[in-house]
């Protein structure tokens, strides 16, 4: 068995109605925590507030880092969608710290480690995709520089994770379809990684058993619980296995797609997740077809379609007719085009998620999966 170390929040709360814990948690951590939101207003929990409508940029989080300090803010409280958390979880590291956020931000930065830790983090998801309730980075956009980076410390893992199915139950179809992809990439991309481990890997199974069985279910009815529940379950198991063995291509090309474009991560995510598996297959079968991942394409498929006979091919198509029965939208929706294919090939395969893909895809194969994603 392959050595591995696997890292997470410090806890994990779990189930329907265990947001009522959020003021008795919270009371241990400090006494003014500044609340980050998302576009949902959340009512009945005292602090400074402090809210996100996109996807968070390096300005939001020094206009957060201002809120915090001039409030006298004590530790940090996300509660909403990827961006909520994200943008929390970088404010809570930022204010801990001396100098502007550059020093310590990868790619675009510095890139130096935190010196200090930050302040204590609570994540409270109210999406069921992203997973970063349980993960050691904020991506952050640079509009100015058209690009998406992340701030990353194993220091910024959340104190506290606190996921109620319940905050779920008014997500509207589109938002629980795209982030409900999101989540079920987040389990296929570290099952095949190059940086799979045995743990993550049985994190990984049972995840994909919940969202492809819940995931249907929730969009066609937003109110079942049990759906609800199944997705916030699998949501998290794919951020503890992306936090701990990595992603793939979907994700390589997430990164420069949501820097480039105006484009919600977990859609595009949905929308490029058939071509990237079947790129990944047709060039192991071609390459390596020794490399153990394409067995793990074929357990995964067997897990989706539930026959113990199907092949790897067939995994990725039940995935596409996924796709178009919760309505997911083609890239072309965000104004990507066929003559953006070869750049962001190109950035792709520079990109951090690129690492843990299976098997090194040629440009040619890269820029295919954008064109059939369109
Ligand atoms: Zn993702």
């Amino acid at each position: 068995m392959r050595s591995f170390e696997f890292a997470t929040a410090g806890r994990i709360v779990f189930g329907r109605g265990t947001f009522a814990q959020l003021d008795g948690i919270a009371a241990g951590f400090g006494k003014r925590p500044l609340i980050v939101t998302g576009k949902r207003p959340v009512a009945g929990v005292a602090g400074a507030r402090f809210s996100v409508v996109n996807e968070p940029t390096i300005a939001m989080i020094r206009e957060g880092v201002d809120v915090f300090r001039d409030a006298a803010c004590d530790s940090v409280i996300s509660i909403g969608g990827g961006s909520a958390i994200d943008a929390g979880k970088a404010i809570a590291a930022t204010a801990a710290n001396a100098g502007d956020l550059l020093e310590y931000l990868e790619v675009i930065g510095k890139g130096h480690a935190l010196e200090n830790p930050p302040w204590p983090f609570i994540a409270v998801p109210t999406t069921a995709g992203t997973g970063s309730e349980v993960t050691r980075n904020a991506v952050l956009g640079s509009p100015e520089q058209g690009v998406k980076v992340s701030l990353r410390s194993p220091l910024m893992l959340p104190r506290v994770a606190i996921v109620d199915p319940n905050l779920t139950l008014g997500l509207p179809p589109a938002i629980t379809a795209g982030t409900g992809l999101d989540a079920l990439t987040q389990l296929i991309e570290p099952y095949v990684s190059s940086r799979a481990n045995p743990f993550t890997d049985g994190l990984c199974l049972d995840g994909i058993r919940y969202a492809s069985e819940s995931l249907p279910r929730a969009y066609r009815d937003g109110s079942d619980r049990e759906a609800r529940t199944g997705m916030a379950y699998a949501s998290m198991l794919g951020g503890l296995a992306l936090a701990n063995a990595g992603l793939g291509v979907v994700h390589g090309f997430a990164a420069p797609i949501g820097g480039m474009f105006d484009a919600p991560h977990g859609a595009v995510c949905a929308a490029l997740l058939p071509a990237g598996m079947r790129a990944n297959i047709v060039a192991l079968r071609e390459r390596e077809p020794q490399n153990g991942a394409l067995e793990r394409y074929r357990e995964i498929a067997c897990i989706l379609t539930k026959n113990p006979e199907a092949t790897p091919e067939e995994g990725a198509e039940w995935v596409r007719n996924l796709t178009i029965q919760l309505a997911i939208p083609s890239l072309a929706r965000y104004g990507i085009r066929g003559q953006d294919a070869a750049e962001l090939a190109e950035k792709a395969g520079r990109s951090n998620s690129m690492k843990g893909n299976p098997i090194a895809l040629t440009s040619a194969e890269l820029t295919a999966v954008i064109e059939s994603s369109l």
